[in-house]
């Protein structure tokens, strides 16, 4: 289990700064949430966070350990995008197993793994199905069950119910809390659903243009918005 530090973050793409120094604390265990405008720069920090992006500046902690030029597969991280491209040739339990069998780990760890997160995400009727035979709820379930198969430190969820419908996303939202409180991970969050946020969310940082502009509480930044534009995401307007 770990928190994690941000310290000064940065990210340019050419000479272009998208990141432009990100300061932030992330307790072990706790559910932080991004929002912030389109192109503001949440995923490249999630990216970056995962190793999937290099650093420009500034430095990265998981738990202890400094990260910045430590391999993705090293970092105890596992990341749950939008689009949750699932092998569609192969079943669920291969899907969710198939990280762990390219590691190399042994079959009946592998085994056990599926089979645990076959049962907290309530996949048990599926596993013998390919993706096509799953509605986008069930596919986005599978999507993570193959980062809880891995056992990760730390979750890190992209949008991951924008592609449902409402119906399906309060669901899901239900059952991304209640995942939550079994695992016991730290989790960062991206949405740009209030509800989501303002339910699911211990810390919210709200981010605009490549910098952090307001973190807190959501009854802190509902009650208490620095200014128009986080109240537009979060709050009710001073
Ligand atoms: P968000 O997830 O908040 O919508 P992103 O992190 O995807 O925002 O993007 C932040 C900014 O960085 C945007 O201006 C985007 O165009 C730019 N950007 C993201 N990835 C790349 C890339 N690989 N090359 C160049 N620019 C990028
Ligand atoms: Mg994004």
């Amino acid at each position: 289990m770990s928190g994690l530090k941000l310290a000064n973050v940065k990210k340019s793409f050419g000479a272009v700064e998208v990141i432009k120094g990100v300061d932030l604390e992330v307790a072990d265990k706790e559910f932080v949430v991004f929002v912030g405008p389109s192109g503001c720069g949440k995923s490249t920090l999630l990216r970056m966070i995962a190793g999937l992006e290099q650093i420009s500046g500034g430095d990265l902690f998981i738990g202890d350990a400094r990260m910045n030029d430590v391999d993705p597969s090293q970092r105890g991280i596992a990341m749950v995008f939008q689009t949750y491209a699932l092998y569609p040739h192969m079943t669920v339990r291969e899907n969710m197993g198939f990280a762990l069998k390219f590691a190399g780990r042994p079959k009946a760890e592998i085994e056990q793994r599926v089979a645990e997160a076959a049962r907290i995400l309530e996949l048990g009727p599926l596993l013998e199905r390919r993706p096509g035979q799953l509605s986008g709820g069930q596919r986005q379930r599978v999507a993570i069950g193959r980062a809880i198969v891995r056992h990760p430190d730390v979750f890190l969820f992209d949008e991951p119910l924008s592609n449902l419908d409402a119906e399906l996303r309060v669901h899901m939202r239900i059952e991304i809390a209640r995942l939550h409180q079994e695992l016991k991970t730290t989790i960062i969050y991206v949405t740009h659903d209030q509800v989501e946020a303002m339910t699911l969310a211990d810390k919210i940082v709200v981010l605009r243009d490549g910098r952090i502009e307001q973190v807190g509480s959501p009854l802190e930044l509902y009650d208490n918005p620095d200014n128009i534009f986080v109240a537009g995401f979060i709050g009710s307007p001073k």
